[in-house]
């Protein structure tokens, strides 16, 4: 899926996770919330981030959508960033699953389980299409209907 469908519903995310949860430092769950969901793509040439020449030897070894994008590698990850601390851990997590899941909803799908099975799930959404277009505009609504939920616990 493209960047900022993966920006916006991290962003949903953060929004919601705040406004139930007590966070103790909004800006540190913010930035890894951020940093997990861009870090990624770091598997493939086509991204933002992946796009970066030093990351091309690490991208002759590792397949796109295939291990980065599993839940297990962002278990692993998570750990290691929550063992300096348990918030920025979350957050990482939240930005990692949160992207699996968005690409979870393409066509060709993501490798979730992997070491399991190398098998991709995935729906039927077309990156770029129509639907992802739909999908984008109902999470930028989301997002500021969350922001107004926000300011609305601030003023009362
Ligand atoms: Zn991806």
């Amino acid at each position: 899926m493209l960047f900022r469908t993966h920006l916006v519903f991290s962003l949903a995310l953060y929004f919601f996770l705040i406004w139930i949860l007590e966070v103790p430092n909004k800006l540190l769950f913010l930035i890894f919330i951020l940093f997990a969901t861009i870090f990624v793509d770091i598997d493939t040439k086509k991204s933002k981030f992946g796009k970066k020449w030093f990351f091309r030897p690490l991208q002759l070894f590792l397949n796109h959508r295939g291990m980065v994008h599993s839940i297990f590698f962002a278990s692993l990850l998570s750990l290691i960033v929550g063992s300096f601390n348990l918030w920025a851990g979350f957050g990482f997590f939240v930005g990692y699953v949160s992207h699996l899941f968005i690409d979870g909803l393409t066509k060709s799908g993501v490798a979730f389980l992997w070491p399991l099975t190398k098998k991709k799930f995935g729906f039927g959404i077309k990156t770029g299409g129509i639907f992802e277009e739909v999908i984008f505009v109902l999470l930028l609504l989301g997002n500021i209907f969350l922001v107004g939920k926000g300011v609305f616990n601030y003023l009362f």
